[in-house]
């Protein structure tokens, strides 16, 4: 367009340079949820259809979402509606970040009501650099608002909705039109399997108004969906407003993501667990653990008559390895002869643990006591076979028994000890089977 003093700019000029400046506009029917896009260029052109769905647009524009595969999750969609509705003219400073494009587009929106449910949206990128300090201050408020998925305010006398703020969707507050009682069945749909029972009993309006002085904030910690459908922890937090009047029962409900925090937590929870029932020279499980897995055996074979054994492997003459080759050479003994078990146990659906001293039990699983006789003869051919650096040769006797239903720890324990004991009178070296009752 040639430029032209600005006295001499005519009404069509500015229909022109619309159509050449502006990045997009779109005709908008938020009833028959439907667009038509009369301009759309640049970054517009990557997402906006010459027609399309309303609710796609809302959801690449809005919700920040602009990959083609992102999606929200089904149950978010019941907030839709409550963006639709623009009661005047509306303008909003966008972010859009696209897949493979590391830049943040800024976009400026403005909705211009046409008719009943009619609207123009018209779009346009802004300049990167001038807005980007903008930005940055904006994103360091995101990341602290972003831990908080979710508020609102709710009056239980008026069974009412307000003010809810999606941090994960928007920066704006909605004006709910969703009664408090029929949002709390919307929700729990979000909430994970085995927590909805909890999530109902908590969101009850008679349990919060029994349980819930003027000023009481409660919270518990539960599974629920994000944006994207994915579950994450969260902790859903209730506080009743502060009044002095008992028949006021407005709340604050928030739900802040926990979930880095909690699978952090988890995983540390895990290690206790580990460090509690491992042996810290050999890393197999210690004594404590291999009674509870004998016990849990047991109740195995009563429950489900699944057939497990169990054996005891002893070193032969271990204490002639630490007079001769010290301590330190008899701890490395340890540690390889359990490994060998170990990798023995992980092949052959086993656990192993140590006992004691130089003597370690496997419960074997799925196997009788032919099978296990089996296993145990060939760890005790591999052991005879194997040289261990400074100590050599070393040899192991083993108890071998098929636990029973009518078995107690004490019971097993007691058959394959003395097998074990067997296997050294009659020789060392060796592996030898109880079946019979023990005398104890
Ligand atoms: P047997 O063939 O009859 O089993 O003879 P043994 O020498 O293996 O049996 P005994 O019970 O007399 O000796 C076991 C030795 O194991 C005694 C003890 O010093 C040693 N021992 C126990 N725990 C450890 C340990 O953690 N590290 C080391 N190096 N030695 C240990
Ligand atoms: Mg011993
Ligand atoms: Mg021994």
């Amino acid at each position: 367009m040639v430029s032209k003093s600005v006295g001499n700019y005519q009404k069509e000029d500015v229909t022109e340079l619309f159509g050449s400046e502006v990045g997009a506009a779109i005709i908008v029917d938020s009833e028959a949820d439907e667009y038509q896009a009369i301009i759309k260029r640049g970054i517009f052109d990557r997402f906006i259809k010459e027609r399309g769905v309303y609710k796609e647009l809302i959801e690449a524009l809005w919700f920040h979402l602009n990959t083609s595969e992102t999606k929200i999750t089904e149950n978010y969609q019941v907030f839709i509606p409550t963006f639709r509705k623009f009661n005047g003219k509306y303008s909003k400073r966008l972010k859009l970040l696209f897949e493979g494009d590391s830049n943040i587009h800024l976009v400026q929106m403005t909705v211009y009501p046409i008719s009943d449910e009619r609207y123009m949206f018209i779009l346009d990128e802004l300049d990167n650099s001038e807005y980007m300090q903008e930005f940055m201050t904006d994103r360091k408020v995101d990341t602290i608002q972003n831990t908080y998925l979710f508020s609102m305010y709710i009056d239980l006398v008026q069974n009412t909705t307000s003010s809810i703020s999606i941090t994960e969707i928007s920066d704006d507050t909605i004006n709910s039109i969703i009664s408090y009682t029929d949002w709390r069945m919307m929700i729990v749909n979000m909430i994970g399997e085995d927590d909805k029972e909890e999530f109902l009993l908590r969101t009850d309006p008679d349990y919060l108004k029994k349980n819930f002085a003027p000023g009481k904030t409660s919270s518990f910690n539960c599974l629920m969906q994000n944006l994207e459908g994915k579950y994450i922890w969260v902790k859903l937090i209730f506080s009743r407003a502060q009044t002095t009047n008992d028949d006021d029962y407005r709340f604050v409900f928030m739900v802040q993501n926990i979930h880095e925090n909690s699978v952090e937590l988890f995983s540390e929870l895990k290690k206790y667990e580990e460090m509690a029932s491992k042996d810290s020279l050999t890393s197999v499980f210690n004594h404590g653990r291999m009674e509870i897995e004998i016990s849990n055996a047991i109740d195995n074979i009563r429950k489900k008559d699944q057939i497990i054994s169990c054996m005891m492997f002893d070193i032969d003459h271990f204490k002639d390895v630490n007079d001769t080759h010290g301590h330190v050479a008899g701890d490395d003994t340890l540690k390889c002869f359990s490994s060998i078990i170990y990798n023995y146990a992980k092949d052959n659906n086993s656990v192993v643990g140590r006992w004691g001293g130089e003597e370690f039990v496997l419960v074997c699983y799925d196997q009788d006591v032919q099978k296990a006789f089996e296993l145990a003869e060939t760890i005790r051919k591999k052991i005879e076979n194997i040289t261990i650096p400074i100590v050599g040769k070393i040899t192991c006797s083993i108890g071998v028994t098929q636990m029973r239903k009518i078995d107690s720890v004490e019971s097993a324990f007691c058959r394959m000890d003395k097998a074990m004991y067997k296997a050294k009178s009659e020789g060392r070296n060796c592996v030898r089977v109880i079946t019979e009752e023990c005398a104890g």
